[in-house]
């Protein structure tokens, strides 16, 4: 599946495709469920070739901006390296440099894309957020679901404990 259409996108489309999209996202919705079911078998059946790809997604700058403007549209990779220079190659969140990327290009027995920062971004807009490692803070943010409320919630709790020790 391709990427969500911001609103302004839509509006320069022709009526045409503007149908289109509205068709497409209404049989999405009417059979949610199934489709995500579907998905699900579709990477665990194919598990091996999807990882291949993105292996080669994220091997070199090349392969990886194509994969960007793919997955969040035109510009997207130019956003992304941008970025990493404002960044100095540092998570926006914690500051870590994600682990050199050694071995890019040769093995494929390890994670190229552990090796790059994740482009963070807003899941139900696809809207560009900062780059942040994807080992901790993109699965914090993920497992927190994206909620301020509850990340805020949980540095409370972690500091009551510090303050209740006993
Ligand atoms: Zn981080």
């Amino acid at each position: 599946m391709g990427r969500k259409f911001t609103p302004e996108e839509i509006a320069g489309f022709d009526e045409e495709k503007r149908r289109r999209i509205a068709k497409c996202r209404r049989y999405y919705a009417e059979n949610r469920e199934r489709l995500r079911k579907e998905v699900k078998a579709y990477q665990v059946a194919h598990r091996d070739q999807i990882r291949t790809r993105k292996i080669a997604a994220y091997r070199t700058e090349e392969a990886h901006r194509k994969y960007l403007d793919k997955t969040y549209g035109l510009g997207a990779a130019d956003h992304y390296y941008a970025q990493l220079k404002k960044q100095r190659g540092k998570c926006a969140i914690c500051g870590a440099v994600p682990k050199r990327a050694r071995r890019l290009g040769q093995d494929s027995s390890h994670h190229p894309w552990t090796e790059r920062l994740a482009q963070d971004h807003e899941k139900d807009t696809q809207y560009l957020r900062g780059l942040i490692c994807p080992g901790y803070c993109n699965r914090a943010l993920g497992y927190a679901r994206e909620d301020p409320a509850i990340l805020r919630k949980m540095a409370d709790y972690i500091e009551l404990w510090q303050k209740e020790r006993f």
